[in-house]
């Protein structure tokens, strides 16, 4: 034991003189501590009862005489001079010392000392305490407070990891501060067995311990049953002596401790700890390793939860980041099919706020129409915005197009602001068909009825029987016969065209030779109309595979079109060649006129059906409307396509394209 502190004496009263010897005999007597009288150079004089019991001697005769480094290791004695000597000057001295009892055995002691003055000699009188108990009191308080310290410092450390692996190993790191074993484990549990997941200390024992992760039957270690029972630590001091010790082999756990780690009152494992030597273990370390086993619960529980909560934001991650990739592709398929259609959407709130267009709405409003008309458009669109309450659909006139705008309301969200859905649908082409079937209708009556009243007025002049008449009449009846079936024929192909019933007969023709013959048949009629009606053949024209009365229909139509559109006096040729466009050949055929020509703004329209020029109707000029579309349809099923340019009351060049050594791709139209 250190030597405690100098303290400096305590300052005492003067002794009252009326004390007589006696008593003064009788307090030294009675006091618990030893007090001793001896001389400077530590030979004792005399002593109490007290130094006789505390130093373990049975009468004072044996204490007297003998020296103080009797009672004190030497250690302690031979700082008594040099005590002395800071008596004389500070007055007193307290220390603390380990005495020395009769049998040897040392134990500590509180000593003061104080130098008197007796009859002229200098003495020195020593008190002398027993503080065995408050030693091991004040020791044990530390013990404590140093296994406290670790204790929480182990809590901290296991509680401030959230991985659960990380905590395994933290419990394992950490129970070897608060235990004092050797070979230490986590066990965990799963249903009915346990696993040991941790452990440590086993290679320092050098004793080829192999620990097995292998799950083992719970109900086979009857100190784990234990534990699950009592919730309490299990001390087993020696495990030879314990009849319920489930050993091994060749069993080097001579002293076990555990604990059960529980989450709430949920057992989940245990911890072990286990040594080779017998009675290592007390009741104490199994409160401390419960202590420790609890924190370490708390921190499984805390990691197990972490863990989850960190699962769980990952899977909502992921939830969300599927979501969006899901919503990505429903916007991308959306606008897809918005950017696809042939129609203008348009979503709209109640007030007439666009909320969505799809391009082509967008160019409805901003491109495709001047800006009366898109204004209409808008206003139209804010009208069914505010009125469609159920479905609603209009029909648009405007000055450049037909536009069909279809209303749909969207069911609102609830608390939502109600929208809705226009759709908007050019209907130009389909209100143009219907006005050019009307007109059809009226044209094609008049067509039929002028025949039709010139077959009757020759029929009746017929019955006159005027014999130099006859031959005239029978002509001219022939004649408008012909016009009639002719134009039956044409309104029958168009129709077949329409339904695409026509099988072409393919067969290798001379175009020359077809178109000879047309213009052959067409001659009369250029020479009553006094027109100049030539044909301009290129000699060295391939054979090509056509249908020949398709491909008849064809020019007759063109050349009938350029006589009947050229006015007297006007020249009509027709002239063929051949020519090579990207590797192919072809033989083109060029219908030239210097008749009425054609307006520009009607150039985009001719080859539509039923489609007639302003001119041609004023002037009366008769037609279906029929012809060019009929022609165009029968020149693309042979892979051919015609041009045409034209410049107004200066003449037209129509001009067919057809493919040399190929054939159709469709044989069936
Ligand atoms: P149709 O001749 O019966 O009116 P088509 O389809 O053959 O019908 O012609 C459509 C329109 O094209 C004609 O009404 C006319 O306005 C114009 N057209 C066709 N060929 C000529 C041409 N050679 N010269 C001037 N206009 C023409």
């Amino acid at each position: 034991m250190e030597p405690a502190k100098i303290r400096p004496p305590a300052t005492r009263q003067p002794a009252p003189q009326l004390l007589c010897q006696s008593i003064v005999q009788e307090l030294v007597e009675s006091s618990p501590e030893a007090i001793f009288l001896e001389t400077l150079t530590g030979e004792i004089l005399d002593c109490n009862c007290a130094a006789c019991q505390i130093f373990g001697y049975a009468e004072k005769a044996e204490l007297v005489t003998r020296q103080i480094k009797d009672i004190f290791p030497e250690k302690v004695a031979v700082t008594f001079p040099a005590v002395v000597t800071e008596e004389l000057t500070t007055g007193g001295i307290l220390v603390e010392a380990w005495g020395k009892r009769k049998d040897g055995s040392l134990f500590p002691t509180q000593v003061s000392t104080r130098l008197i003055n007796y009859e002229g000699e200098q003495l020195v009188i020593a008190h002398i305490r027993d503080i065995t108990v408050e030693k091991e009191l004040e020791e044990r308080r530390a013990v404590r407070q140093e296994l406290t310290a670790a204790l929480s410092t182990a809590a901290v450390s296991v509680n401030s990891r959230l991985q659960p692996d990380e905590v395994l190993d933290c419990i394992l790191e950490q129970v070897a501060r608060v235990v004092n074993g050797e070979a230490f484990n986590v066990m965990l549990i799963n249903a009915d067995s346990v696993r040991i997941v941790r452990w440590r200390g086993y290679d320092k024992l050098e004793l080829g311990i192999k620990v097995s992760t292998e799950p083992m039957p719970l109900d086979k270690y009857p100190s784990l049953i234990k534990m699950l029972r009592t919730s309490a630590p299990v001390v087993i001091p020696d495990t030879l002596a314990d009849p319920h010790w489930v050993g091994q082999e060749k069993e080097w756990r001579r002293s076990y401790i555990g604990a059960p780690i529980l989450i709430g009152e949920e057992p989940v494992g245990f911890l072990n700890v286990n040594s080779t030597e017998p009675g290592r273990f007390g009741a104490e370390d199994g409160q401390r390793l419960q202590i420790f086993a609890i924190q370490a619960g708390t921190a499984i529980h805390n990691a197990r939860l972490h863990q989850q909560l960190h699962q769980y934001a990952k899977n909502l991650e992921q939830r969300v980041a599927e979501r969006t990739a899901e919503l990505a592709t429903q916007n991308a398929r959306l606008e897809t099919i918005l950017r696809s259609v042939t129609d203008g959407i348009v979503v709209i709130d109640p007030a007439g706020t666009v909320l969505l267009a799809n391009p082509l709405a967008e160019k409805w409003n901003a491109e495709f129409l001047p800006s009366a008309d898109a204004q209409k458009l808008r206003e139209a669109m804010r009208t069914l915005a505010r009125e469609a309450g159920g479905a609603l659909a209009l029909t648009l006139e405007l000055s450049t197009a037909d536009l069909q705008l279809q209303a749909v309301p969207v069911l609102a969200a609830e608390g939502g602001e109600s929208q809705v859905v226009i759709t908007i649908h050019d209907v130009s082409e389909l209100k143009t068909l219907e006005r050019l079937k009307s007109q059809f209708i009226s044209s094609i009556s008049h067509e039929l009825r002028t025949p039709l009243t010139a077959i009757k007025l020759y029929a009746q002049l017929l019955q006159y029987k005027n014999p130099n008449k006859e031959d005239e009449y029978l002509a001219a009846l022939n004649s408008e016969i012909d016009y009639l079936v002719e134009m039956v024929e044409r309104i029958l192909q168009f129709s077949k065209i329409s339904v695409h019933q026509i099988t072409l007969k393919l067969e290798p023709t001379d175009l020359n030779v077809l178109l000879e013959a047309i213009i052959k048949s067409r001659q009369a009629f250029a020479k009553q109309k006094a027109l100049s009606f030539t044909f301009h053949p290129n000699l060295g024209l391939p054979k090509i595979r056509l249908d020949q009365e398709q491909i008849r229909h064809v020019f007759l139509n063109l050349i009938s079109n350029a006589l009947h559109y050229t006015p007297a006096g006007g020249v009509v040729q027709v002239s063929t060649e051949i020519t090579v466009d990207n590797g192919q050949e072809w033989v083109i055929t060029e219908i030239k006129d210097t008749g009425m020509g054609i307006p520009h703004q009607e150039l985009p329209h001719i080859f539509k059906r039923f489609y007639r020029g302003a001119e041609p109707r004023r002037e009366q000029i008769s037609g279906s409307g029929l012809g060019l579309a009929i022609t165009k349809e029968l020149v693309e099923v042979h892979n051919g396509w015609i041009t045409v340019e034209s410049k107004e009351n200066h003449g037209s060049i129509f001009t067919v394209w057809l493919p040399v050594n190929r054939g159709p791709v469709l044989n069936q139209v």
